[in-house]
């Protein structure tokens, strides 16, 4: 399956919708929690950017968690806690490769342009940011602002929540 983190970049966004998101966090990992949400959507997508939403999605942050309902109930979570390690702007990104050539673990690679990390294979020791000219690769912090969009079949978003 492509990787999700190059999906937000080929989004149409759909609509913009006005609700509540909270956040906290133990300094490690960060916990979202959100409203319901109607199953109408095929998943819901999770993104982050140290600058403020600006509703233009399809330029805007990283992905961070993909999100499908429960089989059993076909409901969508309204929580998720995210943990804290590195993540790519798509439209920051210039594919020069720098990352991947630094990486020690191998867990960078190039998709269509954009890279890719494996959060499995990521030991977290930040060369892949340091090495970075464009300031793609990107940490989370809990003063970052946070978007929630449901992704239809056809890959158009909602903003569903907004942080
Ligand atoms: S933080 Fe280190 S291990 Fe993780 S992707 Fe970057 S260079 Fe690779
Ligand atoms: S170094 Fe930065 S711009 Fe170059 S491929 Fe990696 S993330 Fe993209």
């Amino acid at each position: 399956m492509r990787p999700f983190i190059t999906v937000l970049a080929a989004l149409i966004l759909c609509g913009v919708a006005n609700s509540e998101m909270s956040i906290e966090s133990d300094g490690e990992d960060i916990v979202l929690t959100w409203d319901a949400v109607e199953d109408e959507y095929e998943h819901l997508l999770m993104a982050f950017s140290p600058d403020e939403y600006d509703d233009d999605g399809l330029e805007w942050g990283a992905a961070v968690l993909k999100m499908l309902p429960d089989e059993e109930t076909a409901e969508f979570p309204v929580e998720a806690v995210i943990s804290q390690g590195y993540y790519v702007i798509p439209s920051t990104c210039i594919g020069c490769g720098l990352c991947v050539a630094e990486c020690p673990t191998g867990a960078i690679s190039l998709s269509d342009g954009k890279v890719v990390i494996d959060p499995e294979t990521c030991i977290l020791c930040g060369l892949c940011t340091s090495s970075c000219p464009t300031d793609a690769i990107v940490t989370l912090s809990d003063s970052d602002h946070f978007v929630l969009f449901g992704v239809d079949n056809e890959s158009g978003a909602t903003v569903l929540e907004e942080l």
